[in-house]
């Protein structure tokens, strides 16, 4: 008889209530090269809430469990899987058949080693948040050392990677919160100063800080917002980097003659296998070494999943990674 596990299943497209929990999926069967994993804890990405909406470009046929970032303990593990075995502590960075659930199958070359010196919430804090930052500081801006980096929006899964990332590889970081706790928070994941994006001002504070000249990087959450004034506070040569945006804006194309400077879409989708492998092993050296720890922020059993949807989207003041428990 076929085990069962609970799962929430997506049978519509629309708001966050048709993340519907169900208690009798059945637990899939690893194929070859595939793993099972016991899910301890699965990150919430704001993408999943688009995908869910069925505003999202690229959706997946219905129904579907939504989430790619599992961390958890391999349960069990397909033909032609060498370099794992049941009772490993792991974690993913994408998964076949959704991470929203007891029980989780990936490929094995997207199931990664968890050190025993982060938790099962941090495990699951990793995937997209950390291969995205690294995306677009080092495959999308080739930021180099000695440079500047604004983090615009540090406080949130990709913020808190992106800040650990460029702090690790030499560049100086200036990271944006919305709230008190947020700025605290971006202050002790390596940002060098930290400032408030819903304060007026707060961009000629930025510019003070490098004195006049501007940043050579800006790592961008929410361009729609951001992207006028970050083309001022760009030093000559600078590049935006677009890792967020929920709308239009208008901008002023001169602003990037006056600097020589780009404006640089990112999409993790569009990474090559050998992007991923260099990205893999980068975090690997980071948790090896112990710069690399993911902070976390909200967290919801899996039943409340459809009320993180909503949080994630309508309730600033991030601290940190959201993550659904098991
Ligand atoms: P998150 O954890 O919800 O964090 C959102 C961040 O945006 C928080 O730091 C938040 O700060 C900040 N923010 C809010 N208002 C802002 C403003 N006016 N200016 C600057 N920052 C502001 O989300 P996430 O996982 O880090 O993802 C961030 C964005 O990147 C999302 O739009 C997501 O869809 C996108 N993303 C894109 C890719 C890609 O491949 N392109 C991959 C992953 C994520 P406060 O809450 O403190 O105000």
């Amino acid at each position: 008889m076929a085990r069962l596990m609970r799962a929430i299943r997506v049978s519509e497209f629309g708001g966050p209530s048709v993340l519907q929990l169900c208690s009798d999926v059945p637990v899939p069967n690893p194929g070859q090269r595939q793993v099972l994993i016991r899910t301890h804890a699965c990150g919430v990405n704001p993408v999943e809430t688009y995908i869910r909406s069925g505003a999202y470009a690229r959706k997946p046929s219905l129904p579907y469990t939504p989430g790619t970032d599992v961390s958890g303990v391999v349960e069990e593990v397909g033909d032609g899987v060498s370099a794992l075995k049941a009772g490993d502590r792991v974690f993913t960075t994408a998964t076949e058949t959704g991470g929203y659930a007891e029980f989780t199958l990936a490929c094995e070359d997207c199931v990664h080693p968890l050190p025993s010196s982060l938790d099962y919430m941090q495990g699951a804090a990793l995937g997209v948040p950390y291969c995205t930052a690294y995306r677009a500081l080092f495959h999308r801006a080739q930021a180099k050392a000695g440079e500047t980096v604004l983090v615009h929006g540090a406080s949130g899964g990709v913020g808190v990677a992106a800040c650990q990332l460029a702090r690790a590889r030499g560049l100086r970081v200036l990271g944006t919160a919305g709230t008190a706790e947020g700025l605290e928070l971006v202050l002790n994941n390596q940002a060098h100063l930290a400032f408030n994006h819903r304060e007026p001002g707060y961009t000629s504070k930025i510019m003070e800080a490098t004195g006049g000249q501007g940043v050579e990087v800006i790592v961008e959450m929410l361009a729609n917002v951001n992207l006028s004034t970050d083309l001022q506070m760009l030093a000559y040569g600078g590049r935006v980097t677009v890792v967020g945006s929920r709308g239009p804006i208008e901008i002023n194309p001169r602003d990037t003659m006056a600097k020589e400077s780009s404006i640089m879409g990112v999409a993790l989708f569009f990474a090559t296998a050998e992007e991923k492998n260099e990205c893999a092993s980068a975090l690997s050296a980071g948790l090896h070494a112990g710069w690399l720890r993911p902070s976390v922020g909200r967290q919801y059993p899996l039943e409340d999943a459809a009320q993180a949807h909503h949080d994630i989207i309508n309730s600033p003041g991030a601290s940190g990674k959201m993550v659904l428990t098991m």
